[in-house]
């Protein structure tokens, strides 16, 4: 996102007071009252594979796949105020994308206090955003799964990397797309940039929402197929 894109974001927080995405009352994006109203995932992780629980969100060994994610972390669930933050933010207005930024500083710091989360987080380590399709991006004029990430990267202290992986097909929407139908419609919608030619060990994959798990599992298998040994994903809800 360019200085001009943060400077038109950063206008209206004069403007826009922070609103109680719960109840409406001022002051919070969240407020005390409604907080606890949205189940936190962090302490009931699940395996990427089979959705059962599954401690520190390690893929359960007799589900790991070819390819497949070596484990997921959640924060809280694609519920009440937090599905509502998330939804607005793709609008990318604010204050609603100012919120989602928040809830996910939110979430970087307690991943940063919690070092038993996130089994490979050492150097060499990278964290990806899942990338939009450049079309989307540019419509959009940012992608939310990049905001989400840059605070993650800062407080795990590993780096960011936004053009290892790109978006190569223009897919639906999983929104729109029925359930059985997702895997298929993210089919090969990933590719590795040719121009890099030293690739980590492993890395951690972002999104905003967790549903089927059909857009991070096909990019964590183009990652795999390039070469990275080990991935696993994080996002802030999980349905
Ligand atoms: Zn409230
Ligand atoms: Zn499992």
């Amino acid at each position: 996102m360019g200085v001009f894109g943060d400077f038109i974001r950063w206008l209206p927080t004069y403007f826009f007071p922070k609103i109680c995405y719960g109840c409406g009352r001022e002051g919070w994006f969240v407020c005390s009252d409604c907080l606890p109203k949205v189940a936190k995932t962090l302490n009931e992780l699940i395996c990427p594979n089979c959705q059962k629980p599954s401690p520190l969100g390690l893929t359960h060994p007799e589900c790991q796949k070819k390819n497949g994610l070596d484990g997921l972390i959640s924060f809280s669930r694609y519920a009440g105020w937090a599905k509502e933050i998330v939804k607005d933010a793709k609008f990318g207005l604010n204050p609603h994308w100012r919120a989602m930024k928040e809830l996910a500083e939110e979430m970087a710091g307690e991943l940063a206090n919690r070092k038993s989360l996130i089994v490979n987080r050492k150097p060499p380590t990278i964290i990806i955003p899942i990338p939009l399709h450049w079309w989307r991006k540019m419509k959009r004029g940012f992608n939310q799964a990049e905001i989400i990430a840059k605070p993650i990267a800062k407080y795990l202290n590993l780096p960011l990397k936004t053009d290892l992986v790109e978006r190569s097909t223009y897919s639906l929407p999983q929104t729109l797309v029925r359930d059985a139908s997702r895997r298929a419609n993210v089919r090969r919608a990933f590719s590795v940039n040719k121009n890099i030619k030293e690739l980590p060990d492993s890395a951690i994959l972002i999104d905003d929402v967790w549903t089927t798990g059909a857009t991070m599992k096909e990019c964590c298998r183009t990652l795999k197929l390039a070469g990275i040994k080990r991935v696993w994903g994080i996002t802030l809800l999980r349905a």
